[in-house]
């Protein structure tokens, strides 16, 4: 934590407002708007919650198709299936490990020849790196298929200057307590379209009408954040940046003292600025990995292999796939270090004697 945070938590006791709303969950909303330069945001109570709205707003129901990349957490995919909807997994590049755009171009191609054109597209920024957003902007706008941005680990990454989260037509931010900064759980939806978190705060409190008594015209939900959490991110917002800056700073230590001919670092193109939000390497080799990891573990340091890709999990492995092997290699031979913000250097040190070992 910050420190400031129970100075927010306290004015929501003092003023009495426990409840899905009051003047953190305004404030925080205001905060991430001023932060990020989107024209709204909507607080909401998971990032997971986030994505489940985005779809519904964008119309995503029964049998319709969603593109979503394939390297990422399942909470990403999970909400197409809460719609009926049918997943298509589309595999990553090599230069940011995120959708590839040639795959992605591919698939709505394929979809198309086959008489369903898919009605979205979710595109993960993995571990705060931004994904090629100036190819997937392109096939997004000649096929006319909005994206949905799962931005939940990639609060406060920049593409070209623009936070990611802002660039496609609604974004989502995740602050689970194992994200870069947390509210413990929590997330928002935000877009520079007003009409889409409008919506997104009537849906996320039950959809109700607007009448004396209560009336309901379209199902409803219980998402929306609460004040006491909105008072954790809006003193976690105060520490955004050093976070960002602890991160990238174990991303720097790490690849000094590591990087070799035996383990890769997942470098920064030109105008893209991740937030590090985990530091990933890239082994040789699956029994490598695991001579890493288990010596690791030993040592009482918790290192896990990077995601494992959607079309490759048992409850997604049947819906349809655009692959080309790059998530698998990643899968197969990447490992997260330690990337907590609070690491110290004597932390970093011992990871780092641990794996040269
Ligand atoms: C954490 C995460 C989510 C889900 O966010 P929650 O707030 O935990 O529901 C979605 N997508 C990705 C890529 C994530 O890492």
């Amino acid at each position: 934590m910050g420190g400031r945070e129970q100075i927010y938590i306290q004015q929501a006791f003092n003023t009495n407002w426990i409840a899905p709303i009051g003047a953190n969950v305004d404030g925080f909303e205001k905060d991430i708007m001023n932060y990020t330069g989107v024209k709204s945001a909507t607080a909401l109570s998971s990032g997971t919650a986030a994505i489940h709205l985005a779809l519904i707003m964008l119309g995503v129901k029964s049998d319709d198709e969603v593109l979503c990349s394939s390297f990422t957490f399942s909470a990403s995919a999970n909400p197409i299936v809460y719609q009926g909807a049918v997943p298509v997994f589309v595999d990553s590049e090599l230069d940011t490990w995120n959708m590839c755009p040639i795959l992605l171009e591919k698939a709505i191609k394929d979809r198309i020849s086959r008489g369903v054109k898919p009605k979205a597209i979710i595109l993960v920024h993995i571990y705060g790196m931004p994904a090629k957003m100036d190819e997937i902007l392109a096939i997004s706008s000649k096929f006319e298929i909005p994206i949905i941005e799962d931005a939940a680990e990639a609060f406060g990454a920049t593409f070209k200057g623009n936070a990611l989260g802002t660039l496609g037509e609604i974004g989502v931010y995740s602050f689970n307590g194992n994200k870069i900064i947390t509210t413990s759980g929590g997330g928002a939806l935000v877009s520079n379209e007003k009409t889409y978190c409008d919506k997104a705060l009537f849906l996320a409190t039950q959809a109700a009408d607007k009448a004396a008594h209560y009336q309901h015209s379209e199902i409803g939900y219980n998402y929306r954040m609460s004040n006491i959490l909105a008072g954790i991110g809006r003193g976690q917002m105060e520490v955004l940046d050093n976070r960002i800056a602890a991160r990238r700073a174990n991303f720097e230590f790490y690849k000094k003292n590591l990087v070799s001919e035996n383990i890769e670092f997942l470098q920064e193109p030109e105008g893209y600025f991740s937030n590090r939000w985990l530091t990933c390497i890239v082994t040789k080799s699956l029994n490598q990995r695991e001579n890493i990891r288990l010596k690791l573990k030993k040592e009482n340091i918790e290192a896990r292999p990077l995601w494992k890709p959607m079309h490759k999990q048992p409850i997604f492995k049947d819906y349809p796939n655009f692959v080309n092997g790059i998530s698998e290699n990643l899968f197969e031979k990447g490992l997260c270090l330690p990337s907590g913000s609070n690491l110290t250097k004597d932390d970093l040190n011992r990871v780092v004697s641990a794996i040269k070992s």
